[in-house]
């Protein structure tokens, strides 16, 4: 009797139903198909490249620590499952079950293929998330577009106990595999990427619960302090599971841990929204018209926000860290993506697609929701709110440690005074050499907002 166990966004081995389900008295053929599907869909960036490869080595080591090893092939995920099931006459496929356009499609081309030929595909939920899409919704509709009422829905649902890593994973003889991919093997990495691995993840976690988690609620939106977990890429990868995440939290408790929670609650919420509306990976979920500047016209201020010169110190910084890392603090995120789509009004798509050539955490649920959440064509129920780069800089990076960093050209001004450099006169504007002007006023930023929205 012998179980293929497709993993995708589930790279690990403690807490992941599939692998409990295949069962520790039956062979298991651990597979991952390097899907020709996602790099045609242009999701094969760099950054998560590095980490993937990360993944796959420990995710094998792992796996060799208890008796069997990981299946590497590479083609269309139908093809190489269907190829791998017949070459090991397998009666069973295990997986997660995902909620992107492109996974609901994996998903019932491989049911297909796999029952024309006797096969069963067992699709396991809470693996990547910790209520699954549907298993809450409002009374006449099939998911919710408001985060309130579902947080207390999803409060309120019985979620499962995590499970233990198997002790013993028996893979059957002779089934090929192809070598690991290798980070070395990439170029165009961001310098200062974090590791990726389940062993990283888990280390990730404990140091997390013990030195950050009790003071997150005060300092998670403090730019420069950098008071978040930085789990998002194991979250995505699945390299850390969500069920298990919140179990240790809730079991640490006190007020980060309920701020914590209601985060990764956040992440649940996107998905169900996105399970239930796919196409709102690409389309405004709530449509505002065709009003958006065209990339054609804005291209020079497309091109100083994606390099970090916009004249605004803050969105700069969290722009260079964006390049820099390949991960951007979640305030950073709400202010450069305030700024394209509102000031200078430019389509989310534009910079979804910036955020997912460099993002290691790059997701399609939570960046492209979150796009459209800034944009006011997603899910936030003030949907003309405009973050000012300036009063929030000022709010969120009071001494100004935050810009200093990560904008060089700044570093000889003291304090808050960093955040609007153009007020600076003779010897203090030449200490800044080329930092550039605003490339739009905020004054004008908004008016512009205002008339295409037709708000008074
Ligand atoms: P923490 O503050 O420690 O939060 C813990 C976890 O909760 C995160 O890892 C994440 O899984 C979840 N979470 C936190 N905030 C949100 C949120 N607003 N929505 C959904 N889940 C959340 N997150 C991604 O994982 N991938 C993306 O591609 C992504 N793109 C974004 C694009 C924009 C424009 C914005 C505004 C936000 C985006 N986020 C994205 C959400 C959020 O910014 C990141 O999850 C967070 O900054 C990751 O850092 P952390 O792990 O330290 O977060």
């Amino acid at each position: 009797n012998v179980s293929v166990v497709l993993f995708t966004s589930d790279l690990r081995l403690h807490d992941h139903p599939p692998l409990r389900a295949a069962g520790e008295d039956r062979q298991v053929v651990p597979l991952f198909v390097r899907d020709q599907g996602v790099a045609g869909a242009g999701f094969a960036a760099p950054n998560r490249l590095a980490f993937l490869a990360d993944c796959l080595h420990d995710l094998d080591a792992g796996l060799r620590e208890r008796g069997g090893r990981l299946v590497i092939r590479s083609g269309d995920v139908v093809d190489e499952v269907c190829k791998v099931a017949a070459e090991t006459d397998a009666d069973e496929v295990h997986m997660a079950a995902d909620v992107s356009a492109y996974a609901q499609l994996r998903e019932g081309r491989l049911r297909r293929a796999l029952e024309s030929v006797g096969r069963r595909l067992c699709v396991h939920d809470t693996v990547t998330t910790v209520v699954a899409p549907g298993a809450v919704t409002p009374a006449a509709s099939d998911h919710f577009a408001v985060f309130t009422p579902y947080f207390r829905h999803w409060s309120g649902h019985p979620q499962r106990t995590p499970l233990a890593a198997p002790r013993r994973v028996g893979v059957p003889e002779g089934v090929g595999s192809e070598p690991l991919p290798s980070r070395a093997d990439l170029s165009g990495l961001s310098p200062a990427l974090c590791p990726g691995g389940e062993v990283a993840g888990r280390r990730l976690v404990t140091a997390w619960l013990r030195g950050g988690l009790a003071a997150y609620e005060d300092r998670r939106d403090d730019l420069a302090g950098d008071a978040t977990s930085r789990l998002s890429p194991h979250l995505h990868f699945g390299t850390v599971s969500p069920v298990e995440l919140v179990h240790r939290a809730r079991r640490a408790g006190g007020p980060g841990a309920e701020s914590f929670v209601r985060q990764l609650a956040w992440r649940d919420f996107h998905r169900q929204v996105l399970a239930a509306r796919p196409e709102a990976a690409l389309a405004d979920y709530r449509t505002k018209g065709d009003l958006w500047r065209t990339e054609h016209a804005a291209r020079e201020d497309i091109e100083a926000w994606q390099e970090g010169r916009t004249g605004y110190p803050v969105i700069d910084a969290a722009m260079r860290q964006l390049r820099h890392e390949g991960w951007m603090h979640n305030r950073g995120r709400l202010l450069t993506g305030s700024f394209l789509t509102k000031t200078l009004y430019v389509d989310w798509r534009v910079g979804a697609r910036h955020f997912l050539d460099l993002l290691v955490d790059g997701d399609v649920a939570n960046n492209q929701l979150n796009w459209q959440w800034m944009a006011g064509t997603g899910t936030d129920s003030r949907p003309n709110r405009v973050l000012n780069p300036v009063t929030q800089a000022k709010r969120y990076d009071p001494d100004g440690a935050y810009v200093r960093r990560w904008v060089p050209e700044l570093a000889p001004l003291e304090g808050a005074s960093v955040h609007e450099p153009w007020k600076l006169r003779g010897l203090d504007r030449a200490a800044i050499g080329d930092y550039p002007d605003p490339v739009v006023g905020l004054a004008e930023g908004l008016a512009r907002f205002r008339q295409a929205r037709a708000l008074d």
